[in-house]
């Protein structure tokens, strides 16, 4: 008989919520008058975690014109390598990965070591400006409209996501799964098949960086394995939490947030 520590993640996660089938053609709509509004400019910036397989897959399933790209910060588990390539063959359609300039990463290397971001903070988001923020604009660059699996029931820094916002850059961050739920999420990867990174089996509900990311107890918060040494922030690595300024105007488009479904 199974045990909670053995089921799979897809089995311990899913469970049937009110509203699902809902929630899922709710994201179809928006995703697809996000690509009718910004094609060929739109591009889902996936971290190649659970929620960003559902989009990937909602992506490929209804034929929407949206780019998948991901960072390759360099410190990526094997598993999560392997992922992107197991997207491509199953969808049949390309990932494309973006790096740090190698030079500037074997500099910050010689300069503070390989394992900087267990000394402080600071260190910490040094790495994470290089190997994610660096790339992430140069992926940006050129798009007016970019997709992320972010949900707010992720974390309290994530309370407040909106389904349609305004980054920093002026582009349109467009975020799907907002109203999901984690059930939601499994439940869609076990009822479409969707491949997803087996460290989710292994308890770890959210990956990043294979420095940077632990497995999580069972009832642990979801978010606890990432930066589990910091105590002092929000464990974010600036790819999404926004400045103050930019949660107001997405508090203002938070008003607008039904979708013309
Ligand atoms: S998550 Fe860790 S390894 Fe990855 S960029 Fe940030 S500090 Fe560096």
């Amino acid at each position: 008989m199974s045990t909670t520590a053995t089921l799979l993640a897809v089995q311990r996660h899913t469970r049937s919520e009110p509203g699902h089938a809902t929630r899922v053609a709710a994201a179809i709509t928006r995703l697809r008058q996000a690509a009718a509004a910004h094609t060929p400019r739109i591009v889902q910036a996936t971290s190649l975690g659970a929620e960003d397989m559902v989009i990937t897959d909602i992506v490929a399933r209804h034929g929407l014109p949206i780019v998948v790209a991901t960072l390759d910060t360099g410190e990526l588990h094997r598993e999560t390598l392997e992922l992107a390539a197991r997207i491509e063959a199953h969808y049949r359609l390309a990932v494309e990965r973006w790096s740090p300039p190698t030079e500037a990463v074997v500099a910050f290397v010689q300069r503070h070591g390989k394992r900087s971001m267990f000394e402080s903070t600071v260190q910490r988001k040094a790495c994470c400006a290089l190997r994610k923020l660096e790339p992430l604009a140069r992926l940006l660059a050129g798009r007016s409209a970019w997709v992320t699996g972010l949900r707010r029931a992720q974390s309290a820094a994530r309370a407040e996501v909106p389904f349609e916002a305004h980054d920093e850059a002026g582009r349109v961050k467009f975020n799907p799964l907002a109203d999901w739920s984690e059930a939601d999420v499994w439940q869609y990867i076990g009822d479409n098949a969707v491949p997803y990174n087996p460290l989710h089996d292994r308890f770890f509900p959210s990956i990043g960086c294979a420095p940077c990311t632990r497995a999580v107890a069972l009832g642990e918060d979801p978010r606890a394995g990432r930066w589990w040494w910091e105590h002092d922030g929000t464990k974010e690595c600036g790819l999404h939490v926004p400045s103050v300024g930019q949660r107001a105007s997405e508090r203002h488009a938070r008003r607008g947030e039904a979708v013309n479904a």
